[in-house]
């Protein structure tokens, strides 16, 4: 095994490897360059600067930078599709101009405070400059990105202040200049979350303090032996993946923000990757965790494969959304880098034959890494994604087009298509494509090849930029999530596209909503649904009032459907309306009560999962029930 020593950590992160693991010899890397140094990203939307969809004059779509395979590549047929698919007619030079950067309130700071954190973090670590402030008070929700862009009156409260902390010792001063101060403290990681959790509360008067954690970011240590690893809570994901990577490792964990998401997001959000079945969603990921609360901070003697040691307090820090403190560390599971990785796709007659097929793939064999089943308007849409082929690829393009057709009589538009990434073994990838594709006939499936199943995958870090694209052409988009049981799978799908097209028909919309689902996350049990929305908005009085109606009645639907409240984007202000739906009154009570006693001041006060008492302030005890 490599041992390579990195140098450049103190060393008492070694010991502490030690002491968990007497004798073994562990790798310390080097930490990883600063995040913004060589890959700025942008502040006025999703991704990295330079990169993202523009609109040609001659209407075709191109998706500018060179990071993804298919970029730079002009794309003639996505605006027909999208004028088709949403009934309207979109002119290119009819752009909806963006104001940002919105004007922002001016931070309010006691001198005081200023003064004892100036001398508790090092030089260049507090900023109060309006961008950073703005940046560090938003998430990617459709609203927020709407309001940094279009409606600065929708922002009225945004941190005062960002600071850059670089161990937990700075970690634990701050919160203790905090409670001496009154301040609000909120642990920002990659920002990507999209759930409303680091809005600001408008009511929270005391300052809020932004603690951004991207200067914690280095994999303290790597213990090959046990396969596990301790990373600082603020490692960006890709980050993380190509350090270890070089080690020969991979956590395993992939959600499509991972480019930007960070490892104390994904514990503070419940994330869930897109290989989660063959690596598990990120609590089963990770072994043990250290945080700094209110009451001190939170540390456990040891890494065990299991305990059982009464009440695991570690759990509560998965989903609390920056409401119970700030993760600064976490030990992971490691896993080999697999030997072999393949991508293969999937055609299936219609998406019900699709979800029949992952069903049987749940209990029968062990499903991929990832699977993902889109419907037949998502299927649609990455078709027009696809770059245009010229000669001897156009017409194999055709031949396979018309074999589908024609010849296996599948309807353009009832068809679905499934993705998947197969990863381990060279013989454990064989045998489960033996068994996929088996299972995969008797559904009576066709396989469209590696090449469709690689840029399906591919394709998802791209079409996160559609979002901001499509707003500047007045379409108001978002995506949101659920996990329900198998049973219920298929009429969930239907019933929240149906209750959309009733909403909007019912509010006037022009054309015709974009409502789409795929299939994703496995379990024996059930599957997460993923969902896309969006709609033309131009000439709506209040088009984000109107969207968060629609959004609203769409998740009422996935609960009335047996649908959960959320798979793995969390609560945060969002959703946290609905929690009365899906707890019991006196569940609500015991977590308010933990809140209370966890954090009496509401240090951490960003309000974010709570439904009693207003945000910003103690939570009052719960009126009994
Ligand atoms: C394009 C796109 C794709 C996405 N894909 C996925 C996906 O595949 N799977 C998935 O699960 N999610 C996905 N998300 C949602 C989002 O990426 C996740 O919720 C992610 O886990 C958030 O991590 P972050 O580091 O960006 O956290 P942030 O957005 O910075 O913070 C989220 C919340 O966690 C708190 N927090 C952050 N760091 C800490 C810490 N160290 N200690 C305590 N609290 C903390 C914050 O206060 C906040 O309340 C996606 C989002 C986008 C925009």
């Amino acid at each position: 095994l490599p041992r390579r020593a990195g140098g450049a950590l103190p060393e008492d992160h070694v010991a502490a490897a030690q002491r968990r693991a007497p004798g073994v010899p562990v790798i310390v890397p080097p930490p990883p360059p600063p995040p913004a140094a060589a890959e700025p990203e942008r502040l006025d939307g999703w991704g990295f600067r330079g990169m993202g969809f523009e609109l040609l004059p001659s209407g075709s779509v191109i998706l500018r930078g060179a990071r993804y395979s298919g970029s730079e590549v002009e794309l003639p047929g996505l605006l027909p599709w999208v004028r088709q698919a949403l009934a309207i007619e979109i002119d290119p030079r009819d752009i909806h101009p963006s104001s940002y950067p919105p004007t922002v309130p001016e931070p309010r700071l006691p001198p005081a405070l200023m003064e004892e954190l100036a001398t508790a973090l090092p030089a260049g670590a507090l900023t109060t400059d309006p961008e950073q402030r703005l940046r560090h008070g938003h998430g990617h929700t459709l609203e927020e990105i709407y309001a940094i862009r279009y409606d600065g009156s929708r922002i009225s409260r945004i941190p005062d202040l960002v600071v850059y902390p670089d161990s937990p010792e700075q970690i634990a001063a701050l919160v203790a200049i905090g409670t001496r101060h009154d301040a609000c403290l909120v642990p920002y990681g990659g920002g990507t979350n999209v759930t409303d959790a680091l809005r600001c509360p408008a009511e929270e008067d005391r300052p809020i303090v932004a603690v951004n954690l991207s200067r914690l970011n280095r994999i303290r240590w790597i213990d090959p032996v046990n396969r596990m690893a301790c990373i600082e809570a603020g490692a960006v994901g890709r980050h993380l993946q190509a350090q270890l990577a070089e080690y020969g490792f991979t956590l395993g964990h992939e959600p499509d923000s991972v480019e930007f998401s960070t490892l104390g997001g994904w514990i503070a959000t419940f994330a869930s990757g897109m290989k989660k079945n063959r690596y598990g969603n990120i609590e089963d990921l990770v072994l043990d965790l250290e945080a700094v609360t209110a009451l001190g901070r939170l540390s456990h003697h040891g890494t065990f494969p299991r305990e059982s040691a009464g009440l695991d307090l570690r759990r509560w820090l998965f989903g609390s959304e920056g409401s119970l403190g700030i993760i600064t560390s976490a030990v992971v599971k490691l896993f080999p880098l697999p030997e072999v990785q393949r991508y293969d796709a999937l055609l299936f007659r219609d998406f019900e034959s699709g979800i029949a097929f992952l069903h049987d793939l749940s209990r029968e064999t062990s499903p991929p890494a990832s699977v993902r089943l889109v419907d037949n308007l998502q299927f649609q849409l990455s078709q027009t994604l696809r770059p245009p082929a010229q000669g001897a690829a156009l017409l194999k393009r055709r031949l396979e087009r018309w074999v589908v057709t024609n010849l296996k009589g599948f309807a353009p538009d009832r068809m679905a298509a499934c993705t998947l990434v197969y990863e381990g073994t060279a013989q454990d990838v064989r045998a489960q494509e033996r068994a996929v594709r088996a299972l995969a006939r008797r559904h009576g499936g066709l396989r469209a090849g590696a090449d469709n199943g690689r840029r399906g995958y591919q394709l998802t870090f791209g079409i996160a930029y559609l979002r901001d694209f499509v707003m500047r052409h007045w379409i108001l988009g978002e995506s949101f999530e659920t996990a329900v049981p198998w049973s219920q799978v298929s009429t969930l799908c239907e019933r929240v596209k149906d209750r959309l097209h009733a909403e909007c028909a019912r509010r006037g919309i022009a054309g015709r909503p974009f409502v789409t689902a795929r299939v994703t996350q496995l379990y024996q049990t059930g599957a997460c649904v993923y969902f896309y929305f969006a709609f033309y908005h131009k000439g709506l009085p209040d088009p984000v009032g109107t969207f968060l109606e629609l959004e609203r009645a769409a998740r009422d639907e996935i609960l009335l459907a047996g649908g959960s409240l959320s798979h793995h984007h969390g609560v945060g202000k969002l959703r946290r309306d609905f929690l009365p739906r899906v707890f019991s009154p006196a569940a609500l009570a015991w977590s308010e009560a933990f809140k209370q006693a966890a954090d009496p001041g509401n240090r951490f006060g960003i309000g974010n999962l709570s439904v009693a008492g207003p945000p910003g302030r103690p939570a009052e005890e719960p009126a009994p029930r």
